[in-house]
């Protein structure tokens, strides 16, 4: 049992402490190693390997976080549902700091980042249509809301390059398109999930509201850390419950998305 996990959670460092039994895992893969060491442990009676997106020392920005070499990490773990918690920007007055949103969609405005296993070899393409698990977003929105927090069933996430912050043009394009929420690493992180036919669920804490939805200064990054660690409790126990509620048994389509297609390598 040791070193092997059902469900990965990639997050901030503050998540740490929601692991008993835990143990550090350093391993490398295919595309270098993670951003840390993967520490493994439990939540009640799921076996749970954590991650910190940014690495232990937030050394990598969100353009260079090692995506690729951690979801292959947390699958080589026996990983096959995941947990992505993270801080957003708010493109909606009505939702401010505080809400959780559970995205049901997703816009790319990233650039240059890597978002595919499958450079060579042939072409796999996966259905993106719908790019978070149904099961995953159906028991974090429960989850969420058995917790008392302002809930968002649905959305759209649009995700962008950084690490600056939006103009204020760019945020009201974005509000104008109808979008809700704007963050930094929800892509390529929810297509290489995909491409690993893991199920992948966004748990999006608003710390913000984003630069065009109110005439004020914008967010500073200061303003982002502030909110996040004053609410990494609440989050850490969203977390726990999320995870104690997942199904052991998958029914949902994550599980076949590369069915009929013909890989250039295996999968670990
Ligand atoms: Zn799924």
């Amino acid at each position: 049992m040791a070193n092997r996990a059902d469900i990965g959670v990639i997050g901030g460092s503050g998540l740490y402490s929601l692991l008993d039994d835990a143990q550090e895992v350093e391993l490398t893969t295919p595309y270098g190693p993670p951003s840390d060491v993967v520490t493994v442990g439990r939540i009640g009676a799921r076996s749970v390997a954590f991650l910190p997106r940014h690495g232990r020392d937030h050394r990598y920005p969100p353009h260079r976080i090692p995506y690729r070499a951690n979801l292959w990490a947390l699958r080589s773990l026996g990983v096959r549902q995941v947990l992505a918690p993270s801080a957003v920007g708010s493109l909606r007055a009505e939702h401010g700091p505080g809400a959780i949103v559970v995205p049901d969609q997703l816009v790319d405005r990233t650039s240059g980042r890597v978002q595919t296993y499958y450079d060579a070899g042939g072409a796999v393409h996966v259905s993106f249509a719908d790019p978070y698990c149904p099961t995953g977003r159906a028991v974090a929105v429960s989850a969420a809301r058995s917790g008392g927090w302002d809930i968002v069933d649905g959305g759209t996430l649009v995700v962008i390059e950084g690490p600056r912050f939006s103009t204020r043009a760019e945020s009201q394009w974005f509000a104008r398109n109808g979008w809700t929420i704007v963050g930094m690493t929800g892509f390529p992180e929810a297509v290489l999930a995909r491409e690993l036919t893991l199920c992948y669920t966004s748990l999006s804490l608003v710390t913000d509201h984003d630069a065009g939805v109110e005439a004020g200064e914008g967010v500073t990054h200061e303003e982002v850390l502030r909110f996040f660690a004053t609410n990494v409790t609440k989050m850490r126990s969203l977390v726990a419950d999320a995870v104690e509620a997942l199904p052991e048994e998958r029914t949902c389509a994550c599980s076949s998305a590369l069915d009929g297609i013909k890989l250039p390598f295996d999968l670990p």
